[in-house]
């Protein structure tokens, strides 16, 4: 990345402290700035101040879950073609069905794996960017 370029932001939707943090050291490792929010409501709050580059989003969250929240932002016409990536952990195929119908873009499953994250995140990233080509 040259020094010009803004520095992509990436914002996480996640309840669980330990895997926040193992999201956040992984985005960061790949050149993200990350972006916290540890329910729907503090995510729709960041939302006021940023526009991220990239959104994980758990899916399981106290309260309003994270399809519900998907949803809403794909209404969003600052976020309609911002990648959404669901972190589960199930990992039964109908969840990944209901992940995509939601207008999430990829799917990878908890717990969260440091050594092969980046990977299946830039695969999610690459996997859309040849939908969208398509389109
Ligand atoms: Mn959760």
């Amino acid at each position: 990345m040259s020094p010009s370029e803004p520095v992509p932001v990436a914002l996480i939707v996640e309840d669980n402290a330990d895997n926040m943090l193992l999201t956040r050291a992984v985005l960061r490792r790949a050149g993200y700035q990350a972006v916290e929010a540890h329910s729907a409501e503090e995510a729709l709050e960041q939302l006021g101040n940023c526009t991220p580059d990239l959104v994980l989003m758990d899916i399981q969250l106290p309260g309003r879950d994270g399809l519900s929240l998907t949803r809403e932002l794909r209404t969003r016409l600052d976020l309609a073609d911002t990648p959404i990536i669901a972190l589960s952990a199930h990992a039964m195929a109908d969840n990944q069905v209901a992940a995509a119908d939601a207008g999430c873009d990829g799917y990878i499953t908890k717990p969260i794996d440091t050594r092969t994250f980046g990977g299946q995140l830039a695969a999610a990233l690459e996997a859309r960017k040849s939908r969208s080509a398509a389109l």
